[in-house]
């Protein structure tokens, strides 16, 4: 049997399901910053994933994902336990930003301490409280801004399962990254769990395909762990066949400052000197020709109509790893 499981003071009991509202910190109005967090447990018993979005406040596109979880019951597990946090970052979101309300970037404040900083505090209660009983993670992000970034699993090197689950989920490509100092993703892999980072859409912004990538990518990677039964007859959902790994990649920055139209697709492959996109004036006499210093694919596009000179403006995945 497997041990017993109290999260915020409620008992986890086997077959049933939980709304717990963490209620960690204030606002300087004394508004509680309540984060609700559903857990779900199987009478069987099994592994206990964690899927949540919105560390990032204005990454709607993950908590949206996450909300379809629920919504379509796919987070009540046939074994094991399955917690749904579809907005860590409540505040961030309730005004539309990225960061915490102290303005610090909950993303770069874990693990966090007791006493730290508001986004530090609630960073080392989401790693004790949650975090500490799970075994799979599942987080959901967008690319910042305007970039719109392709459908794409993130994972740290050196790990076979973690790289095996990744490509279970189904993204056409999947990118070993080292982990950002202090993100959720390095506390939750130092402390020995299996972390799959996606990244799909852009900041602000619900893209049907970049939610339907997401909600069928944790229905794989649960069959998978046999967390969740699908019908004999059912075969996970794969973007495509060929799925492109990689552990290098390359940003494309604007060359001049101006008015900005792509030429590519997200997604599609590239090669080296191919004209991905153009820099011009608004009244018709500049022209600038933006070209690929590299061969690859294309997983992220910046999608402002008007860029500065040394914006980010394409990200050219360099296919070098096989699959
Ligand atoms: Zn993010």
């Amino acid at each position: 049997m497997r041990k017993k499981i109290t999260i915020l003071g409620e008992k986890i009991l086997p077959g049933k399901t939980y709304q717990i509202k963490s209620d960690i910190a204030r606002l300087h109005t004394r508004t509680k910053i309540e984060v609700p967090i559903i857990v779900s447990r199987a009478k069987e018993d099994g592994p206990c994933v964690l899927i949540s979005a919105g560390i990032h406040g204005d990454e709607v596109n993950g908590v949206e994902i996450v909300r379809q979880i629920v919504a379509n019951k796919y987070n009540i597990p046939d074994a094991g336990i399955i917690i749904c946090v579809p907005v860590v970052n409540v505040f961030g979101f309730l005004i539309k930003t990225r960061e915490f309300p102290d303005g610090k970037d909950l993303n770069r404040s874990f693990p966090g301490a007791k006493n730290g900083s508001l986004a530090s505090k609630f960073a080392h209660f989401f790693m004790n409280e949650i975090v500490d009983h799970v075994d799979y993670c599942i987080d959901f992000h967008t690319g910042g801004d305007t970039r719109f970034n392709y459908p794409q699993i993130r994972i740290s090197d050196d790990d076979d399962e973690t790289f095996s689950l990744a490509k279970i989920f189904g993204a056409k490509f999947v990118k070993y990254s080292s982990e950002r100092e202090k993100s959720f993703r390095a506390s939750a892999v130092a402390s020995g769990k299996k972390v799959l980072l996606y990244e799909g859409g852009k900041s602000l912004d619900i893209n049907p395909k970049v939610t339907n990538v997401g909600v069928t990518g944790i229905l794989n990677v649960l069959e998978a762990l046999g967390v969740k039964k699908f019908p004999a007859n059912y075969t996970p959902f794969k973007e495509t066949q060929e799925q492109v790994i990689f552990n290098e990649s390359k940003w494309i920055r604007a060359n001049a400052s101006g008015m900005y139209r792509s030429l590519v697709q997200n997604g599609e492959p590239i090669s080296k000197g191919d004209v991905i996109g153009l820099i011009t004036d608004p009244y018709g006499f500049f022209e600038r020709k933006i070209k690929s210093p590299v061969s690859g694919f294309v997983i992220c596009l910046n999608h402002s109509p008007i860029v500065n000179q040394g914006d980010a403006i394409a990200h050219i995945a360099i296919q070098n790893l096989a699959s």
